[in-house]
Order: structure tokens, then sequence, then C-alpha cells
């Protein structure tokens, strides 16, 4: 039996498919659409890991087959390239963050097109281009004028190591995900964007789609709409704290 030989097989079928462009969605096509949405990877020093074949190959199955039967498909791809990991890395080596993103999107695009994922490269988007980031520089004015983005004067996570502030996500048992110093809280001026305003809605919504129970819960979580906290407390000759319950599953205290 001849072997496969996947060295020239994939290299001689992703080229036809690069220059048909086989999986670019259509503009105006009277198929019916259909949107396949990954997180598109942060291009960092050390390439892709094993996560992002991970999430793309389960799309890239759904996008296939949607194509066969018949949908106008778009599996778009593109790089989230703005960040701390890009800084540190050239910091650290003492290059410019432009020149070390370009590198590291092109060593990305080589790895994801080796795989031979269907994404359609001819939309490939980057948020460190001006041509993108004018749009949410747009979407960040249309907030401050409708007042959902506000300044105000909070404590914030802020690592002293990267003299920055850090989201909430980004602090990992105390520490920064990214240095592993232990994070302090500052009081800085902060711009902020009032999405309570719509926890109501974002937590209806949830009822509407369908994801796993536990992804559902991780959702509603960080939506994080509250209704407040019912606590008891037994009196002080009797004894300590109780009990406390939450009301909701996404309340907070
Ligand atoms: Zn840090």
């Amino acid at each position: 039996m001849k072997s496969y030989d996947h060295k020239k097989i994939e290299k001689h079928w992703q080229t036809f498919w690069d220059r048909k462009g086989t999986f670019h969605a259509k503009d105006n096509s009277p198929k019916p659409k259909y949107y396949s949405l990954v997180e598109f990877p942060y291009p960092s020093g050390a390439g892709l890991h094993i996560g992002h074949p991970r999430s793309y190959t389960g799309m890239d199955i759904i996008s296939r087959k949607k194509r066969m039967e018949g949908y106008n498909v778009l599996y778009p791809i593109g790089w989230d390239a703005f960040g701390l990991p890009t800084e540190n890395y050239a910091i650290k080596t003492g290059q410019d963050p432009r020149v070390v993103t370009k590198k590291n999107t092109d060593t990305f695009r080589k790895q994801l097109k080796s795989i031979g994922f269907s994404f359609d490269w001819s939309r490939e988007v980057n948020t460190t281009d001006p041509k993108y980031y004018k749009w949410t520089q747009w979407i960040f004015l249309q907030f401050l004028k409708k007042g959902l983005a506000y300044k105000a004067k909070i404590a914030i996570n802020w690592c002293p190591k990267d003299k920055t502030g850090l989201a909430n996500e980004e602090v990992v048992n105390g520490c920064c995900e990214r240095c592993g110093t232990p994070v302090e809280k500052r009081e800085k001026e902060q711009w902020m964007l009032a999405i309570t305003k719509y926890a109501e809605r974002l937590d209806k919504d949830l009822d509407t789609v369908d994801y796993l129970p536990q992804i559902k819960l991780a959702q509603r979580n960080w939506i994080g709409k509250s209704e407040g906290a019912e606590i008891e407390f037994e009196i002080p000759d009797v004894g300590r704290l109780v009990s406390y319950r939450r009301p909701t599953a996404g309340g907070k205290l």
C-alpha cells in the first residue's frame, strides 16, 4: 500500500483552496447565511498552543458541514494583537512591538494554514490595524455620547511589576496572570462601561441560546446580575453568624 504523503497532499490542497478562494464567503449571495466565530488568537512569540486547534477544529467541522448543506459560510480569522504579552516580550527582547506583532502573526498564519482550517483569509483582521481600531474607537464614542462610558475613581487590581491595571479575569489566586506577581489594590481614575444596565437583558437572553449549562452559569456569574443578598445573624450572646444565602445563581454579595 502506498503511504500517505501528508506533506505533499496537504500542501497541494491548501494551495488549491488558497488559489480558488474555496472558503471565501460571498457578498450578496442568494444562499442562506451562516456565521461561525471563534475567538481570534492572541499572537504570542511562542506560536500556537494546543488550545487553538482544539476549538478551531470543532468550528471548522461545523463550517465545512454547513457549506456542504448549501450555506454561504463566513468563518473569519484575525489577530487579537494588542496587550501585555506583546508589550512584555518586546521589552524583554528589546524589539519594537510593531515588529514583534508582525513576526508573530506571520508565524500564526503559517501554522493555521498548515493545519488546513477553512477560514476566510480574504477577510483577515488585526486589532492593531488602524483600519480596524478606528471602529473600536467609533463604538467607544457612541458609548460616550449615550452615557454608557464614564470615568470613575475606583480601586482596581494593579500589577506592580507590569505597572498596569488588570481585569478581574487576569488575576489568578491574587496574582497577575501574566507574571505571577501578587496583585495590589490601587485607587485609580478609570474608564467604566455601564454593562450592568444590560444585566437583566443579557441574563434573560441566555435562556434563548443553545449553550452548555456550565457555560450559561459562567456567563450568568460574569454578568453578575444581583438582586441583593439575604443574611441571617444570630443574636450576640448565642453565637456567631449562622448562615447566609444567595437568592439567585448569578447574584453577587
Ligand atoms: Zn504582572
